[in-house]
């Protein structure tokens, strides 16, 4: 009933009817009053015509009489006036014809001596306002009927309306929110019916456009959730829209990113923030190299590009974590380096000899042998290093890769004391074979023994003349083997000890270079016992001796 469109159609019609209804009743009540009025002036003419004809017919002396007779049959007033206007006789005398409003009408007749009389008839016109008053009437109850009927109508055609409205409205409101959506009953083909079946047509299109769009953005989000990259995209006013946990990892963000926060607040990196304002401020993409020390000085190749958004325009970086590529660029450049270097001396030694000798060196038989047991050295030295890189290099590409097999630590090591043996005796270096248990391990036979040989060669190499080396293999724990072994010699210095397994470190490179070494031995260890699921430790006292003790996974 509150509805404004029941009290819209409700004054509508309250309004029609009313309009309606004024206009029927100032025609209809001025139409019968005129009616009414013409009929009473017909009456009073035609009665007029009888009396003036019945005066000359039967004139009388006695006119006062007659004209009450008459006027009691006429049921009208009368009048009767000479000639001149005087009246004669009035049926009503003493009356004048001034409160009410009154229809007459006049005939000429003669008297009985023949004088010309005048004879006035005249009703008054109450009946006819009666008349009108009472088709009046009638228009009001009509009017009160039809309003009545109006106010039904009204309120039933609005009920309709309004329901199926609201019907309209909730779905237009709750189509997209899940259960809600119920499509509005469309049974009715007026512009009612037509505006629900459009809405339908549109929530379904709606529906479909929404589920693309989810669907979308939800590839998008695995998309740059999975990257490698780091991603970060900002608003003109650098206030982050978006960033990937690839790039929340390298700038160590650990709390989940609030919508639209300051960039400052999360990363504080001047080279980004320099890089993301320079693309803002000039619309163009951007690429350079960024080190980036709110990332732990990693290293990245940063990609930055104008971005669209719906403020303005913003910026997406994408960061391109390059540190470990750098630091592999590096290693190989170092590596390069350091073969270039170490077979520089020996060649610079081999070219140098033969040149002397060429020069003449050759007939001084005092010294010519000589030069050419230097020129042996350098060319076995060469040989060797040329034979570790092979065995290293072989390592790092995995091959000769296989499945790892059961092999007997027992024989693995006695087969490597055997080729030291004659290294030991001839520095006379005692090797002591202590205790050796009889365990399986899992390892590659080739790659054990070359770096069980290597060990026992250094252990040797670094000794003292009358030292010892002592090896044992032990269950280090129920599903663990060690192999150990122990030296008298050197000893490698505390600082030093991180570093002897890289590639061609040593800690006294004359004394390496005089007993032969080529500084990979303990890189090809390392990286043999590690191919194999195990690991190598190191204990060493400058002056007193070193422990190298290899781990290996029992069988
Ligand atoms: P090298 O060919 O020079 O032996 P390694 O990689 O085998 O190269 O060893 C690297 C360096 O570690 C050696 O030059 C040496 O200074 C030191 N080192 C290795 N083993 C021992 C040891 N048992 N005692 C003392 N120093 C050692």
């Amino acid at each position: 009933m509150n509805s404004s469109i029941f009290r819209k159609l409700l004054w509508s019609a309250l309004l029609l009817i009313a309009a309606t209804l004024g206009t029927v009743d100032f025609y209809l009540t001025r139409y019968t009053r005129q009616q009414q009025a013409d009929n009473l002036a017909a009456r009073l003419s035609v009665e007029a015509g009888m009396l003036g004809a019945d005066l000359i017919a039967h004139p009388t002396r006695d006119l006062s009489s007659w004209v009450k007779k008459n006027a009691l049959l006429a049921r009208t007033r009368i009048s009767v006036f000479d000639g001149s206007g005087k009246p004669l006789a009035d049926s009503e005398p003493g009356e004048s014809n001034s409160q009410d409003a009154f229809s007459y009408i006049e005939a000429r007749t003669r008297a009985i001596d023949g004088s010309p009389l005048a004879l006035r008839l005249s009703a008054p016109l109450k009946e006819t306002n009666m008349a009108a008053n009472a088709v009046r009437l009638r228009i009001l109850a009509t009017s009160f009927g039809a309003a009545v009927f109006a106010l039904l109508v009204a309120f039933l055609l609005s009920r309709g309306f309004n329901r199926r409205i609201v019907q309209l409205k909730r779905f237009a409101e709750t189509f997209l929110s899940a259960g809600a959506a119920r499509d509005p009953v469309i049974d009715s083909s007026d512009e009612l019916g037509s505006l629900g079946r459009s809405l339908q047509r549109m929530a379904a299109q709606i529906r479909e456009l929404v589920e693309r769009l989810n669907l979308e953005s939800a590839r998008r989000e695995a998309i740059i959730s999975s990257m490698a990259e780091g991603v970060l995209a900002v608003d003109h006013q650098l206030h982050v829209i978006f960033c990937n946990p690839a790039f929340q990892r390298a700038f160590d963000v650990r709390t989940s990113v609030p919508e639209r926060v300051s960039l400052l607040e999360l990363v504080r990196d001047s080279g980004l923030l320099t890089m993301l304002n320079r693309v803002l401020e000039t619309g163009e993409p951007l690429k350079e190299h960024l080190q980036s020390p709110a990332a732990g000085n990693r290293s990245f190749e940063a990609q930055i590009n104008p971005l669209a958004t719906s403020s303005g325009t913003g910026a997406i970086a994408i960061l391109h974590d390059i540190t470990d590529l750098e630091r592999l660029e590096q290693i190989r450049k170092d590596f390069v380096a350091n073969v270039s270097h170490e077979l520089r001396t020996p060649l610079a030694a081999i070219t140098g000899y033969t040149e002397t000798l060429l020069e003449g060196a050759m007939e001084d038989t005092q010294n010519n042998r000589k030069f050419l047991e230097i020129i042996q050295n350098n060319a076995v030295r060469l040989t060797s290093i040329a034979s570790d890189l092979l065995v290293l290099s072989e390592m790092e590409s995995g091959a000769a890769r296989g499945e790892p097999q059961c092999i007997s630590l027992q024989e693995a090591v006695d087969s490597a004391l055997q080729t030291v043996e004659a290294e030991a005796n001839a520095r006379n270096v005692h090797i002591v074979r202590g205790n050796v248990q009889a365990l399986e391990v899992r390892a590659h036979r080739v790659r054990l023994e070359q770096a069980l040989l290597n060990l026992l060669v250094n252990a040797v190499k670094f000794n003292r003349p009358d030292g010892e080396v002592h090896v044992e293999v032990i269950r280090s724990s129920p599903n663990q083997a060690s192999v150990v072994i122990t030296d008298t010699g050197l000893g490698i210095p505390y600082e030093d000890l991180p570093r002897i397994f890289e590639r061609f470190y040593r800690v006294d490179k004359a004394r390496s270079r005089q007993v032969g070494g080529t500084g990979l031995g303990l890189s090809i260890v390392k990286h043999a016992i590690e191919r194999m699921n195990g690991r190598i430790l190191v204990e060493s006292q400058l002056g007193r001796g070193s422990k190298f003790t290899v781990v290996l996974p029992i069988a």
